[in-house]
């Protein structure tokens, strides 16, 4: 139950710097993500505010206080790893029994806490079984049993569902929502998979080469990203990204994306800066924003299906503008086939200037 704030947080591991001034203000009780690729610096930021990795510059602050110089076993955290780290000699019992019984917390006690405990989790039948005798899942339910029953005032998590298959992570990942809201205490969660960190998540704070790129809520990380790379590492498949230029169309006097084979209107009530004209751009559109049919007049934006794709509950379209492929959204029925003429309309695009930053946002 703390507030954690990060001002200018930096790791450096000799000449590579880890993590780059990092500063982040995450609530008391919430449910907080550092999403991003592999190596862009989350376990090590999760290892700073666990006081497991000493920082190279700024600080760490729980409530306000400084806490760079406190030791981890005195900060109320407690830390679950994606390799578990269970005590393979001890049973289960054992190893949540195990911190509590080092703070001297009497028997009857752990096992009233171990009980509740492990009842939210489900493991409660498998309490004498060894590690070596439990599935994956099951392994990391008792990790995080044996991290929840600390009560700690923090809970850091470092991709812990990552070594467990699909259709159970799907499950533990409805069971850390029940989780967090039951034990209203701040959950601070490092993955690399978009769909965990949109769904658990009340904050993302999306991370690249060791920087923090945007934060906010999953809604606003996906519909308002900052720029291309937030836009790309959000959504499946990946938001189309058209290359061109903005340009002015001497007739109507008002400003054109000017792309491979494709020249898109850019209404006047965007209100773009003169300045942009000339420059380049990308249009960025989501395959879910744009909508077909077929094609029947010349005026309209028209292409080929240049491969269809079934995945169950919907078909992905790809279509060509000039050497660049975008894929679009369809219901699974949908009759378009590979060869088909389609006209094109985009229901929401977005465009980033040069610099790959968002410039403005369109929707119909
Ligand atoms: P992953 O998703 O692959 O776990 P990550 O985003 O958690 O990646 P970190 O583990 O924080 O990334 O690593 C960030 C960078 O720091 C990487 O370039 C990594 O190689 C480097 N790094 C991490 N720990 C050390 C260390 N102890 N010594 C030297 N370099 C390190």
């Amino acid at each position: 139950m703390v507030a954690v704030r990060l001002e200018g947080l930096t790791k450096e591991f000799g000449r590579n710097v880890a993590v780059d001034h990092v500063n982040l203000e995450i609530e008391d009780k919430s449910f907080v993500t550092l999403l991003g690729p592999s190596g862009c610096g989350k376990t090590t930021t999760l290892r700073m505010i666990a006081g497991l990795e000493a920082p190279t510059d700024g600080e760490v602050y729980f409530d306000g206080e400084p806490v760079t110089d406190i030791p981890p076993h005195k900060r109320n955290v407690a830390m679950v790893f994606q390799d578990y780290a269970l005590y393979p000699h001890m049973t289960a019992y054992d190893n949540i029994a195990f911190n509590l019984r080092m703070k001297k917390v009497p028997e009857d006690e752990i096992r009233d806490q171990i009980k509740n405990t492990t009842e939210l989790l489900r493991v409660g039948h498998l309490l004498k079984r060894l590690p070596t005798e439990l599935s994956g899942g099951e392994k990391q339910r008792v990790a995080l049993g044996r991290a929840l029953v600390r009560k700690p005032a923090i809970f850091l998590l470092d991709e812990p569902l990552s070594n467990i298959d699909a259709q159970l992570r799907e499950e533990m990942r409805s069971e850390l929502i029940k989780i967090h809201e039951e034990f209203q205490t701040t959950f601070i969660y490092v993955t690399h998979d978009q769909i965990e960190a949109l769904t658990l998540s009340s904050k993302v704070a999306l991370m690249n080469l060791g920087r923090m790129v945007q934060y906010d809520s999953p809604m606003d990380l996906y519909n308002k990203p900052a720029d291309t790379f937030v836009a790309s590492f959000l959504g499946s498949p990946s938001i189309n990204l058209l290359q061109g230029k903005i340009v002015r169309d001497r007739d109507s006097d008002s400003m054109l994306f000017k792309g491979e084979d494709l020249i898109y209107p850019i209404p006047g009530s965007l209100k773009l800066s003169e300045d942009k004209v000339g420059t380049r751009v990308s249009l960025g559109i989501r395959p879910e924003d744009i909508s077909v049919s077929k094609a029947t007049k010349t005026e309209e934006i028209s292409t080929n299906v240049y491969t269809r794709e079934l995945r169950g509950a919907e078909t992905i379209l790809s279509v060509k503008f000039g050497d660049t492929l975008a894929k679009v959204r369809v219901e699974a029925e949908s009759r378009f086939q590979a060869g088909d003429r389609i006209a094109i309309k985009f229901k929401k695009w977005y465009l980033f200037d040069k610099k790959s930053r968002l410039l403005v946002i369109w929707q119909s």
